[in-house]
């Protein structure tokens, strides 16, 4: 076993780390305060090659797998947590997808412009009535002869008014339950569908999330991934590779309390010493750490079993319901040792905890996971890859 990292990962966490710092710290504030998806931040990590893990040379992929890729996001979630959802909305979500199940004509239309950021990219599964249960959903595609009808709803999508193309689950079969869902490549340019922009969210402020509403939307055949009626195990397994995404993006957050909390115990002084030497701040120090740390191996165990093709969706599970876990235990510790600074905006810790909580309800909440974790533990469902 060998925890070290190679020279070339450790390149490619300097240059993340050092983009974050540069180009993204400085407006953390201002779109947080704004609600404010900044295209030219997405711009810049299109060019650094962020979103080409795991994807083909071939179609403009970095050559590198799903452990660099955590690796990059860790660094860019530790400085602002909202920009770790454009790793997932472009290369694990629709390109990675579309690599695995599209046509070769598909592939070369839709990958290179995902992975260059021509295309702002995003998938689509909730609905206004349906989360937890993705099987149940309602948005319709009616088969017309040439082409398919959409009609429905889609809600809280990720870069749901700002993509210009995305992943679309939808049903074709209304009454076949997980075996009637189909994935299509949806172009939202295409006349009928309304897009608006959620305001108001707890946390993830300066990413894009929205409302869509597809009427009547004429979506040519052509534009089936895979086979029709077969879409739910795409979802799943496109939900496996975004799910590390989101595991990798509590890491770096998890950090970037951690690191404000030591910083903090180290400059207050009360009681006549630095409040780090009173022994219960150095308990919450002690949990903060070990949590931290445990993550780290769970996410990087999930990445190297999904890089060596080994069955991972429990690993993968684990990671993001512990990864939950510790990052809302961590950010609600790290308010507490700030004491009233840590409850105004002088500090980062509202933010913190505001973006801690996503990570207990996005790509399946913390109950599901725990579903899988013990279904999987107990022998009723096979660990996939
Ligand atoms: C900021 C943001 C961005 C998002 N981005 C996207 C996106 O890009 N694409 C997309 O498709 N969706 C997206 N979502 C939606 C998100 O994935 C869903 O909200 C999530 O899957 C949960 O669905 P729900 O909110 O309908 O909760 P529900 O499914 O209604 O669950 C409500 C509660 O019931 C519990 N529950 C439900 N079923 C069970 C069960 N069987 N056993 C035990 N407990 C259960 C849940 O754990 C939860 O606590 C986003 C959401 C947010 C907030």
């Amino acid at each position: 076993m060998d925890f070290a990292l190679t020279e070339e990962q450790r390149m490619l966490q300097d240059m993340a780390r050092n983009f974050a710092e540069n180009e993204i710290k400085p407006y953390v504030e201002e779109d947080e305060k704004n609600e404010h998806w900044r295209k030219e931040i997405f711009d810049k990590m299109a060019e650094l090659g962020f979103f080409g893990f795991c994807i083909d040379e071939k179609y403009g992929g970095n050559g590198m797998g799903f452990l660099e890729g955590a690796l990059a996001i860790e660094q860019v979630a530790k400085v602002h947590t909202s920009w770790r959802m454009a790793f997932n909305m472009q290369c694990w979500g629709p390109a990675l997808t579309i690599q695995k199940f599209g046509t070769e004509e598909q592939k070369e239309e839709y990958i290179p412009k995902f992975v260059s950021g021509e295309y702002v990219g995003n998938f689509a599964m909730t609905e206004t009535d349906v989360g937890s249960d993705v099987a149940a959903m309602k948005c319709r595609a009616d088969d017309k002869g040439d082409h398919y009808l959409i009609n429905g709803n889609k809600m809280w999508i990720t870069n749901g008014t700002v993509a210009d193309h995305g992943l679309l689950y939808v049903k074709t079969d209304k009454d076949a339950g997980a075996r009637g869902v189909t994935c299509l490549i949806i172009d939202y340019n295409l006349p009928g569908i309304t897009r608006q922009k959620i305001h108001g969210k707890v946390g993830l402020l300066a990413s894009d999330t929205g409302e869509l509403t597809f009427e009547d939307v004429k979506v040519p055949k052509n534009c089936v991934l895979g086979e029709v009626n077969k879409g739910f195990p795409i979802c799943m397994t496109q939900l496996n590779s975004t799910r590390l995404g989101c595991s990798a993006g509590s890491l770096g957050l998890s950090g970037a309390i951690l690191e404000a909390s030591i910083k903090y115990a180290n400059e207050r002084s009360q009681f006549g010493q630095q409040i780090g030497r009173h022994q219960l701040i150095q308990q919450q120090i002690a949990e903060m750490k070990m949590e931290h740390e445990a993550l780290a191996y769970l996410v990087y165990k999930a990445a190297w079993l999904k890089d060596k093709g080994i069955p991972n969706v429990m690993e993968t599970s684990m990671s993001k319901l512990f990864g939950a876990k510790a990052v809302v235990h961590a950010a609600n510790e790290c308010m507490k040792l700030h004491g009233s600074f840590g409850y105004s905006d002088e500090y980062p810790c509202g933010r913190f905890l505001r973006d801690s909580k996503q990570f207990e309800t996005l790509e399946g909440t913390s109950n599901m996971h725990t579903t899988i974790v013990a279904n999987t533990a107990l022998g009723y469902s096979p660990n996939r890859k």
